[in-house]
């Protein structure tokens, strides 16, 4: 008993004595004094060699022996981090940690540039499902069953249903806004839309679009042009010159497609615009009596025109980006170009 008081009290004082200038320092003493096969456990294994009446005393001893242990493996640890805390003391002079911020998407930039001009028209957004169903997509825009201008449009059929497609364009929108029958109505449909289309760097599966709608009494094809002259002036600028070629879509007649000079050669010829000195910008027309009749407004009171544009290619000529694909991979190093874009 008496080896074991004079043990405990040896272990004690270089305890004590014991210092640590780093955590791995305090570490190593909880390793020595307090691990599986440190002091400690030695000591308690020398229970055994005590006489059956001191078992009570030398216990308390080994206890308190212990905590002792256990204490100061505390206090060295809080040495070692207040003292960490103290080379590491707050400057409060220091400039704040930047908070890294975002931009926006080259399609978003262009996007809500195209919306912008028209808000200033009055026009308001309308958004609507990307999976349509075919009356929707299809049926109600002219375009019956077995009609073969669904061919010109490549779908995606949702397989559980045929009756379902990933839209193909945000037309889709237009007959939505339509059947709810709120005349007039001034509206842009922008959105992402679906096409079974290889994908290669000028063309994907998918892509971004912007329509247009406006339908009251008495709309003619001159404000068609009207709204888009103003609409190109805006985005292109004062000197751009503008073409109107006859072209055909199930939904609107007459329908037209068009082009604004270069923006790249000012109409010089470019690789751009294959020489040719035009780039073709939109689709327009006058909607089909039958579209207004699908939607139940009567053809013989209100007409309307609407046009749509893809956001894609104003973006890739705005931006000088070569590659479609580029849009949708997600790679950082070029998202963060356009951080600063507008
Ligand atoms: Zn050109």
């Amino acid at each position: 008993m008496q080896q074991l008081i004079s043990q405990i009290e040896e272990y004690k004082k270089e305890m004590a004595a014991a210092q640590a200038a780093d955590a791995k320092e305090a570490e190593a003493f909880r390793i020595k004094y307090l691990g599986t096969k440190g002091v400690v456990k030695a000591i308690m294994g020398e229970m055994r060699n005590v006489a059956a009446d001191q078992r009570k005393e030398a216990g308390q001893l080994l206890n308190e022996f212990k905590q002792y242990a256990e204490a100061r493996f505390e206090e060295l640890k809080a040495g070692v981090s207040g003292d960490a805390e103290q080379t590491a003391a707050i400057d409060l002079s220091l400039p704040g940690d930047p908070i890294p911020l975002g931009g926006r998407h080259p399609i978003t930039l262009m996007r809500n540039r195209i919306v912008s001009i028209f808000q200033r028209l009055g026009f308001a957004v309308a958004e609507g499902p990307e999976i349509e169903d075919d009356w929707h997509n299809f049926g109600a825009l002219n375009l019956p069953e077995h009609h073969p201008a669904r061919d010109m449009q490549d779908t995606f059929y949702i397989q559980q249903n045929p009756d379902w497609v990933l839209r193909t364009h945000t037309s889709s929108v237009q007959i939505r806004e339509m059947e709810k029958g709120k005349l007039p109505i001034r509206m842009l449909m922008p959105g992402r839309v679906y096409r079974n289309e290889t994908v290669s760097a000028r063309s994907h599966c998918f892509f971004h679009q912007v329509e247009g709608l406006y339908i009251d009494e008495n709309v003619s094809f001159a404000d068609l042009k009207q709204t888009l002259y103003f609409f190109v002036k805006e985005m292109y600028g004062k000197d751009v010159k503008v073409r109107f070629r006859p072209s055909y879509f199930p939904f609107t007649e007459p329908s037209a497609e068009m082009d604004v000079t270069c923006f790249i050669c000012g109409g010089s010829g470019c690789n751009i615009c294959k020489k040719t000195g035009w780039v073709e910008i939109l689709g327009c027309g006058m909607v089909h009596p039958n579209v207004l009749q699908n939607c139940n407004i009567d053809p013989n009171k209100y007409t309307g025109f609407a046009f749509g544009m893809g956001i894609e290619r104003p973006a890739l000529l705005k931006y000088g980006i070569n590659d479609i694909r580029l849009f949708s991979e997600n790679d950082l190093r070029f998202l963060k170009q356009f951080t600063h874009a507008v």
